[in-house]
């Protein structure tokens, strides 16, 4: 008999009671180091008490209203995310799928209305991921998540990441956007050089057509950037948000520039839940603690010494680990054995992490983890490889 939740997902059994900073305790009172944050969505670990207080007091006044009427909370946060980056504009809405399927609208309907209506096309790369919506599945690059969901959204390519000669080849007068991922996640993690976006750059302007960044993973501090585009110092023409920006609040954002957002004017898009009090309360708190001074660039040196201790393991047991990658607190560890058994492995040690294509172990630890944790989650790999490679 089918299960009540529909088996969509292959779970590990193990549930989790109550969480503190970078801790989550399970029902049977044992207590994990999450280096995993929700799929990098506790940007900054569990029940921070300035996300906690900000929630609570949102939720004892208002919670929803839709976007039928003005919501100051909203405005508010719109306005530091046009202050803090590209774009001109945002739209909000509540999951990175519906994130990039509003980055594609927004493309297509500024070619449609600047009259080139023929420009639908998106050039996307090998590894990516989107989402699981029909559309963000054309866009994404797995056929097996594709395969039994019935016709396909038309105009999707994909050419392989990091080429720019293929990039290149694809552009024609009905490419609408190129899309990409500065730093691929669930593909591995696979951060793109700085050449590489700064030529997507080049070659859409010079081929009119819009670049659009899936930042839903990599954005928000993650990188130890506020968005990783700034590391390349290139800027997208539209971008989606979603993931930690909300800190475990469902919250997506579509940002864009005035000009790429040119069509959106009202009656264009929609979502019910998009931007509501009670997740802008969230995404603010986020965002508060985030522009802290001196907070990215914590997030770079706990990265950078991450990195390293994580190499010098991968060279202390290369039977067990081959390499190391990844920007900021956005690191993977490409396994030697499977990353699904690693992974086991890790947690059976007290350390959670998230598997990854490409045969990697990601690991995402909450933005304000603490060196000792980190040190903490260093030993622990440390006494895992040794345990699995005896
Ligand atoms: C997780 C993810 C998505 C999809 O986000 P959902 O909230 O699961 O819909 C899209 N793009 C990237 C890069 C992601 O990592």
């Amino acid at each position: 008999m089918v299960t009540a939740v529909m088996p969509t997902y292959g779970r590990i059994d193990i549930a989790f009671e109550n969480g503190e900073g970078s801790y989550l305790f399970d029902t049977s009172g044992e207590k994990y180091l999450d280096f995993a944050t929700g799929i990098a969505t506790n940007s900054l670990g569990h029940c921070h008490p300035h996300l906690v207080s900000a929630v609570r007091e949102q939720a004892g006044k208002l919670w929803h209203v839709s976007n039928l009427y003005n919501i100051p909370q909203q405005q508010l946060f719109a306005d530091r995310l046009v202050e803090n980056s590209f774009a001109d504009t945002v739209f909000f809405c509540n999951s990175g799928a519906e994130a990039m399927e509003g980055c594609l609208k927004v493309a297509r309907k500024f070619h449609f209305e600047n009259g080139e209506p023929k420009r639908e096309e998106i050039v996307c790369a090998t590894g990516a991921f989107h989402g699981r919506t029909l559309t963000t599945l054309s866009a994404g690059d797995s056929e097996k998540y594709r395969e039994g969901f019935g016709p396909r959204p038309d105009g999707f390519h994909h050419v392989a990441f990091g080429n720019l000669n293929e990039m290149r080849a694809a552009m024609s007068d009905r490419t609408a956007a190129i899309l990409v991922e500065p730093i691929q996640g669930e593909g591995g993690i696979n951060p793109a050089s700085t050449a590489y976006l700064q030529s997507l750059r080049d070659i859409a302007d010079e081929f009119n057509t819009l670049l659009i960044f899936d930042e839903v993973q990599c954005g928000m501090g993650r990188s130890g950037r506020l968005f990783a585009y700034e590391i390349a110092n290139v800027t997208p023409d539209i971008m989606g948000l979603a993931k930690g920006i909300g800190g475990g609040f469902p919250v997506g954002a579509v940002l864009a520039t005035e000009r790429a957002a040119s069509g959106m004017v009202p009656g264009t898009h929609g979502s019910t839940y998009g931007g509501n009090p009670l997740a802008m309360a969230a995404a603010n708190a986020v965002l508060d603690v985030i522009l802290e001074k001196d907070f990215l660039a914590s997030v770079v040196k706990k990265g950078t010494k991450l990195k390293n201790d994580l190499a010098s393991l991968v060279e202390k047991h290369s039977a067990v680990l081959e390499s190391v990658r990844g920007v900021g607190l956005m690191l993977g560890i490409k396994s030697v054995g499977p990353n699904l058994e690693l992974m086991a492995a890790f947690r059976e040690n007290k350390l959670l992490t998230v598997v990854a294509g490409e045969n990697v172990v990601r690991i995402l630890p909450p933005l304000n983890v603490s060196e000792e944790e980190i040190s903490e989650a260093v030993q622990k790999i440390d006494q895992t490889c040794s345990q699995v490679s005896s």
